[in-house]
């Protein structure tokens, strides 16, 4: 087989440290009967050793030419090849319980991590390699620069662990930046829910939409509308100070009161 140029616009860096994908396949911890969805396979670093614990696997990769290899090389009853964009992936359609892991393309990660959020109730666990600053945005704490909306939005519907850092020498070619893996387990139905999620995901995207200004600011005529004391929440706080408990304490006041996302 010829050698395979990595492209660009694919986010492809392949890993080639041998430790770390047995590190990362030690984290996932497959089991026979998993239904496990791999996101970009490439040319299989962690495909391989996936199915090798694995009954079956199935695969979404997007670049012709890798999914053409993969079909060569793995029979078509172990390994299944979806050749398709995965953020154009309906996730629903693979059933329940699913185990999601993947090494993203960094170009696509966060609109994917959004999109995963509507089928979070079918998901048992989600592990990804994704750039270390981006795995620090998800499991930020309120107070600091890299709590975001990526933040609120994802600590909302999942547990959120980073495990361990990947150094760019462990790729081919190497990126430019330090990685990280991180596991996401979405909680389940005992968690804290908004009245209106679609509201919730309005309050949040409009707080941080000018993060440097105050809430009272930010959130204009809604103001009003908020009980900031029982929510312990000041008026000017910034959207980084506010836990995603007060942003859905501040959701279910604004709803009640009649606003609509
Ligand atoms: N898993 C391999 C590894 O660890 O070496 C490859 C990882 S590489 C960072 C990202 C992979 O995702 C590439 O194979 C790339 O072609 C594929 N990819 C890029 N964009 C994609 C998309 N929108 N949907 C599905 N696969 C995509």
């Amino acid at each position: 087989m010829t050698a395979h140029q990595a492209r660009k616009r694919f986010g492809q860096n392949f890993l080639v440290d041998l430790a770390v994908v047995d590190a990362i396949v030690r984290a996932i911890a497959p089991k026979r009967d998993d239904v496990m969805i791999e996101i970009g396979p490439g040319l299989s670093a962690l495909t391989a050793p996936l199915l090798g614990q694995l009954e079956k696997l199935t695969a979404i990769e997007i670049d012709r030419d890798l999914a053409a290899r993969l079909r060569q090389r793995f029979s078509v009853d172990r390994l299944t090849v979806v050749e398709a964009d995965a953020l154009q992936v309906d996730f629903r359609q693979f059933g329940q319980a699913l185990r999601i892991v993947g090494n993203l393309p960094y170009n696509i990660s966060s609109p994917l991590l959004f999109a995963l959020v509507d089928c979070a109730d079918q998901v048992r666990d989600q592990h990804f390699m994704l750039q270390r600053e981006v795995v620090d945005r998800m499991v930020a704490q309120p107070g600091g620069s890299d709590y975001s909306r990526l933040s609120v939005m994802l600590q909302y519907r999942y547990q959120i662990h980073k495990l361990f850092d990947v150094a760019p020498e462990a790729f081919d070619p190497p990126p430019r930046v330090t990685s990280a893996i991180v596991r996401m387990i979405p909680r389940g139905a005992e968690r804290l829910q908004a009245l209106d999620e679609k509201l919730f995901a309005t309050v949040v995207q409009r707080a941080f939409s000018q993060r440097r200004k105050m809430l009272r600011g930010v959130l204009g005529e809604w103001t009003a509308f908020i009980p900031w004391e029982t929510l312990g929440v000041l008026p000017t706080w910034r959207a980084e100070q506010v836990s995603v408990a007060g942003f859905v304490g501040m959701t279910d006041a604004l709803f009640t009161a009649g606003v609509r996302a």
